[in-house]
């Protein structure tokens, strides 16, 4: 018998179970198909974060600080349980970009852009350390060390378990949950979807009856799919799991020039230390793809960081990769801008989110536009 649904969702990372959760708060009811299992692309390698916004600050891109912070609050509010506050720490120098008195400004604009958006905050307000209040056993350089910045975002301690609560919120359980399942096909008769074909890994094809398709396939490009423009797949993403504790219950941000350029950050993670992120060009990828070279690059920023630290030698445990759109298909700008595009026959819409933090807000957004007599907004 074939299945029927009202809508199809292709993809289970934070933007497909999220859309899913929007499909279902107006009053659809999905069905999620998933060609690996749950969590296994870039939402389930990612680092992790869903920032508060203050990163955004520095460039006064306040759009993308108002939505972290509306995203914040969303997960904040809708799975407590699942996300957690974490101290996030970052050395400041004197006479570089990231100074104490830079972060004065920052923290300034946080707390006025804060009360004007009305947002009590939720988390504890950024404070600035003074070199003497910053402990011991930080394993940073102290050379013109003038202090530490301090906030708290959240992160996704359990990635999997997020993701199965929205999806069991969504009521996509059972038989609506197809895993291990590719679609390889939108099936469109008159420029209108009919549905979509997938196949399992034994080779054997189903049909799935539907509407409407939603492609949340991350940066995977589905080629041709119903004449869908492929997504451009040129930022290379990946994360470390060293072998070696973490002495602090917090995120440490360390840079190969103290107090300048490309921040990492180490916390800690499975009773190891994840860090991240490292970028780098991939034009034309469909998958993500380390090679040991781009380890081994990494390994020597971190060296470079971390100068005499145990951790920048210890084994690693894991590789955590992802591809990220870029801006303009070079691979050297990653894009930041969320995207929605029906284009393609009726029923049709693909959606290529940039940050784990804003999918949520993007799901219901889309869900607005596409049903807009039914849409429940973000509660
Ligand atoms: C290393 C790294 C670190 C990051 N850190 C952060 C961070 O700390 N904070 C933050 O906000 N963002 C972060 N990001 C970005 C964030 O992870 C992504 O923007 C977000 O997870 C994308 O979610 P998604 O659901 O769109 O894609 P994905 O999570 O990639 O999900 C897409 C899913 O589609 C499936 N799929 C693909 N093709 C098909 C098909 N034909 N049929 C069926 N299924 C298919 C894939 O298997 C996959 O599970 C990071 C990304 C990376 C790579």
């Amino acid at each position: 018998m074939m299945v029927r649904a009202d809508v199809v969702i292709i993809g289970c990372g934070m933007q497909g179970a999220t859309m899913a959760l929007a499909a279902a708060r107006s009053g659809l009811k999905p069905v999620l198909v998933e060609r690996d299992r749950i969590a296994s692309g870039a939402t389930g390698n990612s680092y992790g974060f869903i920032h508060g916004g203050l990163r955004y600050l520095q460039t006064m891109h306040l759009g993308r600080w108002r939505r972290s912070r509306r995203a914040q609050a969303w997960f904040l509010k809708s799975y407590p349980d699942l996300v957690r506050p974490l101290r996030c720490i970052m050395p400041l120098y004197r006479g570089r970009i990231r100074s104490p008195n830079a972060f004065r400004i920052l923290a300034a604009a946080e707390s006025l852009l804060s009360g004007a958006a009305g947002d009590a905050p939720r988390l504890s307000p950024p404070v600035l350390l003074s070199a003497d209040d910053v402990p011991s056993e930080y394993p940073i350089p102290r050379q013109d060390l003038a202090g530490a910045a301090v906030w708290h975002d959240l992160v996704v301690p359990d990635m999997k378990a997020l993701l199965l609560a929205i999806l069991s919120d969504a009521e996509v359980t059972g038989s609506a949950l197809i895993e291990e399942a590719e679609v390889r096909d939108v099936m469109v008769v008159n420029d209108r979807v009919r549905g979509v074909r997938i196949v399992r890994p034994d080779r054997s094809f189903e049909e799935i009856a539907t509407s409407q398709v939603i492609v949340c396939t991350g940066s995977w490009t589905l080629p041709n799919l119903a004449g869908g423009e492929p997504a451009s797949t040129a930022v290379l993403a990946f994360n470390l799991l060293l072998d070696a504790p973490f002495p602090l219950d917090a995120a440490l941000a360390v840079s190969e020039i103290p107090g300048r350029g490309r921040s990492y950050f180490l916390r800690p993670y499975e009773g190891g230390t994840l860090v991240g992120t490292f970028y780098r060009a991939a034009p034309g990828a469909s998958h993500p793809e380390v090679e040991p070279s781009d380890v081994a690059a990494f390994r020597k920023s971190i060296e470079r960081a971390l100068p005499g630290s145990a951790l920048a030698s210890a084994p690693v445990r894991r590789v955590m990769a992802g591809l990220l759109p870029d801006r303009d298909g070079t691979g050297r700008s990653l894009s930041t801008e969320d995207v929605v595009s029906t284009s393609g026959p009726a029923g049709f819409c693909r959606m290529l989110g940039t940050k784990l933090t804003t999918a949520p807000l993007l799901s219901f957004e889309t869900a607005a536009k596409l049903w807009p007599s039914r849409a429940q907004g973000t509660a």
